[in-house]
């Protein structure tokens, strides 16, 4: 309550924002991850790393958009892309080359892609993967794992959420091997796709084992099922994706997030036979219209995100700073002894408030909870901003002082509530 006054007192603007929302839109916003009580920061600027809200306070930025915002708030050479896409007109209704440049960047990059289309979210790249494997095997069922996130309709927190999908939907454990084992061989000639996140992201960036990939990866051979890796978040974490650096290579995999240099953008590729479904050369193939899948800003910085920014050795040096990172924060919990520790991949982790290993999603309890609400609280007094589940997904502009800054207000944040920790 004490963090919640403080936080409020600041931020006399963002609340009265919040407050002329609620008229127009349940809860004040159109988008839930944005919502947490008293009331959101109503950001009104950003430049590289830092952004600004409505009340004038200035913030280190660790929250990179969700990972969308990989690039930064100002990379100039995106917005010149953008520009000059806009200047030759907004909506032409035609099909365009800079679509196929990006296509031929992304399938060039990861190993599992031979052909691509784009969609609009990550949300819609899914469901297209989803109505490609359905088709192609003639099957319906869907696998997916308890606790995995794939879009606003595709949340599996818990299975009451599979309302959200009119598609029949079988569970699995998360970094279980045995049991997806058994649970994929026992669905056999039914299951049409395994739909999985190489390391979980909402979920709180706990990373499969490469042994339960691998298990997933064999039993879909074995059954037909078309094995699909949401790499939405986690194709940052190298050149190829984290199928690359797991070498385990699925039959398809969606993209979205920052790849159209923060535009916004999804796709969906995989093996030739498979995404064969869409080949209107062929009879009987399946509709994918979609007004804005080929915008012409998302397409035009998309080619320069990936083809000149993000390149093999940018990827792996983002990655590089990530891992340094979570390993000084660790070292920092380590070195106080409280039991909290941050998890993830490279350039994304999130904060636990319990010790040992964090292999699958968990129900935190109160006191967790309480935890997770008052370090989101207290970094944002200390000027740094994160996701309010404790997720951060570092951008390119993210230099190492500011990850020494992250280190230090994390020790801060230590010093000052060791006694609940
Ligand atoms: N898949 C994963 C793993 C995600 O984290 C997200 C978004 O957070 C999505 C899919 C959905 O992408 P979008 O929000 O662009 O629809």
């Amino acid at each position: 309550a004490e963090a919640h006054e403080a936080y409020a007192a600041a931020r006399p603007r963002s609340a009265a924002i919040h407050e002329r929302a609620r008229a127009v839109m349940p809860g004040g916003n159109t988008r839930s991850v944005l919502f947490y009580t008293p009331f959101p920061t109503a950001m009104v600027r950003g430049e590289g790393c830092r952004l600004w809200d409505a009340d004038g306070r200035e913030y280190l930025d660790l929250l990179g958009e969700y990972t969308a915002g990989l690039f930064g708030h100002s990379e100039t050479r995106i917005i010149e892309a953008v520009k000059q896409a806009l200047d030759r007109g907004i909506n032409l209704a035609s099909v365009g080359e800079a679509e196929q440049d990006l296509a031929r960047l992304i399938i060039g990059r990861f190993p599992s892609i031979e052909l691509v289309r784009f969609t609009n979210s990550g949300t819609e790249a899914n469901l297209l993967a989803l109505a490609a494997a359905r088709g192609f095997t003639g099957r319906t069922k869907v696998m997916v794992m308890r606790g995995g996130y794939h879009g606003g309709v595709l949340t599996f927190a818990t299975e009451q959420s599979a309302v959200n999908l009119p598609i029949p939907l079988a569970f699995t454990d998360y970094n279980d091997p045995a049991a997806a084992t058994r649970d994929i061989l026992a669905e056999g000639s039914l299951l049409a796709a395994v739909l999985v996140e190489p390391m979980l992201g909402s979920g709180g960036c706990i990373p499969a084992s490469r042994e339960f990939l691998q298990a997933l990866r064999d039993a879909t051979r074995q059954t037909g099922a078309v094995l699909i890796f949401d790499e939405v978040m986690t194709s940052r974490h190298g050149p190829g994706g984290l199928q690359q650096r797991m070498d385990v290579i699925p039959d398809m995999t969606t993209l979205g997030k920052y790849m159209a240099g923060g535009m916004s953008f999804g796709a969906f590729g995989g093996r030739a036979d498979i995404m064969a479904v869409f080949d209107g050369h062929k009879p009987g193939t399946l509709p994918h219209a979609g007004t804005f899948n080929n915008n012409v800003w998302s397409m035009a910085a998309g080619c320069v995100a990936m083809g000149e920014i993000f390149d093999a050795a940018t990827a792996e040096a983002l990655y590089a700073r990530g891992e340094a990172l979570r390993d000084a924060l660790n070292a920092a919990c380590t070195a106080a002894g409280v039991g909290m520790q941050f998890t993830g991949r490279g350039s994304m982790l999130t904060v636990h408030f319990r010790p040992g290993p964090i292999t699958a999603p968990y129900a935190a309890t109160p006191a967790e909870n309480a935890l997770r609400e008052l370090f989101f609280f207290d970094l944002l007094a200390q000027g740094i901003y994160l996701a309010r589940r404790g997720m951060a997904a570092l951008s390119l502009p993210v230099g190492e002082a500011d990850c020494a800054r992250y280190v230090a207000a994390v020790e801060e944040f230590v010093a000052a509530r060791k006694p609940l920790l």
